[in-house]
């Protein structure tokens, strides 16, 4: 006999109505966000995760080599990631991320070669450009550098942007090296994870122009004060199972059993799941290997796509000292293979020791170092910034190697939109064509187009 796993024992408990429920498959911040979208009209969401814990590339994790808990990668918001905001509040954790008023961050190149950067009250962009302009000794910008960027994307042509590399797009824009090394690169591998002679320029404009060219108060950063497991994920799960949602950990979907239009069936390691709506919230290789095992021709139209696709690492390197660093936080660091240093949200209690991370985006070059060549390569860094030489008690490098797609010109050819040419199939992610880049506001912005996607093409309707 079939196995029909938790539909059917639900059935068999209580006379549950299987239009008002949608399969969830991917429990990281766009499922998440999707099962808290479909409570919020009426729908009961099933999350299936394949792991153990939930929140996907946003986590936590305790590491049994250095006897405490670490993030798996450091991450910062905008104050203009509006999206995750309004799930924050819901889920009741927005005290627990520090949104700066507006944007301030230490800038270091050397010793004696340090600023503190904060925007000022003045219309975006000059609310940047005047404290670049006031550190001109540090940054070497010149004055035309900044008029070049206004003439240029006063009336920006999204045709053009759409087909240029960022580094191309600053070429266009005639920005000169300085502005380059302290602003724009700093900003591309912040945000797209991707080199500047690869990434879109579109996507990097579309970012820049939420955050920093638009009111000053949305360009603060958003920092975490605790671990992101107990900001994103504890919070995400009680909501969900407050509302009546279930959630399925260790639960990989493995094959999809379609028939004529419609998915009928998933099949998991454990079981088999009825599926009136499915929404696949799982990053693009997964989806393909996925289809790969299904006796099924869907998403013809991305498959190659999806093949073409590249991804890039982002390492980590948690670190902890006897003192605290003698630098202002978060600190970017200029011509440095580090891009910033964040201190960790929270002191170990037992030993008392400074933790921080030091965090490099698109970190292929890094691939074949050891971990004591990256441990050097960071204590001589932190040396070169402090004159001081500190000893690192000890560290843990987390490397995620598809920590985000490559946002390049591929990328943004053909990402896919929410429905499917299979009517009870829906797509989230944060790869998925939400306009914004592959980060934490795209997941989140995924998961609530996702349901609304649902609730426009099906006749699914709210109960719960
Ligand atoms: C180190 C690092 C640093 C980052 N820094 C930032 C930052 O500072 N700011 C920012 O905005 N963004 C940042 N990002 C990007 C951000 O983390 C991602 O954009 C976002 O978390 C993606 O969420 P998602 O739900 O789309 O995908 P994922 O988080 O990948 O979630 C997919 C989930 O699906 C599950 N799954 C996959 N296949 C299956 C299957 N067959 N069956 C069941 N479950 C399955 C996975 O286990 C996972 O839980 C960073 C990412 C990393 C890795």
């Amino acid at each position: 006999m079939v196995n029909t796993g938790y539909f059917n024992q639900a059935i068999l408990q209580f006379p549950v109505d299987m239009r008002n429920q949608v399969l969830i498959i991917g429990g990281g911040l766009s499922g998440l966000s999707a099962a808290i979208h479909a409570i919020g009209h009426g729908i009961k969401p099933v999350i299936l995760e394949k792991n153990r814990h939930l929140g996907g590339r946003v986590r936590s994790l305790f590491s049994a080599d250095i006897e405490t808990i670490i993030d798996n990668g450091q991450h910062v918001l905008s104050a203009a990631y509006h999206e995750t905001k309004n799930l924050l509040i819901k889920i009741g954790s927005i005290d627990q991320i520090y949104f700066q008023k507006n944007f301030e961050a230490a800038f270091a190149r050397g010793i004696n070669s340090q600023i503190y950067f904060r925007t000022v009250p003045l219309p975006s962009p000059w609310n940047f450009f005047v404290p670049l302009l006031k550190h001109r000794r540090f940054t070497g910008i010149p004055f035309r550098d900044f008029i070049h960027f206004v003439q240029k994307t006063r009336n920006p042509d999204s045709v053009l942007l759409e087909k240029m590399s960022v580094a191309e797009w600053l070429d266009y824009c005639s920005q000169g090296s300085a502005i380059r090394k302290l602003l724009w690169h700093p900003l591309c591998y912040s945000i797209l994870n991707t080199p500047p002679q690869q990434g879109s320029a579109f996507l990097l404009f579309r970012a820049i122009s939420a955050s920093f060219l638009g009111p000053s108060s949305q360009s603060g950063l958003g920092i975490p004060l605790n671990w992101l497991s107990e900001i994103f994920a504890g919070p995400a799960q009680k909501y969900i199972e407050k509302f009546g949602g279930e959630i399925h950990h260790f639960t990989a979907v493995k094959r999809i059993k379609v028939e004529g239009s419609k998915i009928q069936k998933i099949v998991t390691n454990k079981s088999e799941f009825a599926a009136p709506h499915v929404i696949m919230a799982i990053p693009p290789f997964s989806l393909l290997a996925l289809l790969e095992n299904s006796p099924v021709n869907i998403l013809n139209d991305i498959r190659q796509w999806m093949n073409q696709l590249k991804y890039h690492p982002i390492m980590t390197i948690n670190f902890y000292l006897k003192e605290e660093l003698p630098f202002q936080f978060p600190l970017l660091l200029i011509s440095s293979p580090f891009h910033w240093i964040f201190p960790h949200p929270k002191m170990e209690q037992e030993t008392k020791l400074a933790g921080y991370a030091a965090v490099i985006s698109a970190a292929h070059y890094y691939n074949d170092y050891s971990r004591d060549e990256m441990i050097n390569l960071l204590a001589s860094e932190l040396s070169k910034l402090s004159g001081a030489n500190h000893e690192i008690v000890k560290f843990k490098i987390v490397t995620e190697k598809r920590a985000t797609v490559s946002q390049d010109t591929v990328f943004l050819k053909k990402r896919p939109a929410f429905e499917t040419e299979i009517e009870n199939l829906f797509l989230a992610g944060d790869w998925v064509n939400t306009g914004l880049p592959a980060t934490i506001e795209g997941a989140v912005l995924s998961g609530k187009l996702a349901v609304e996607a649902m609730l426009r093409k099906s006749s699914i309707s709210g109960s719960i």
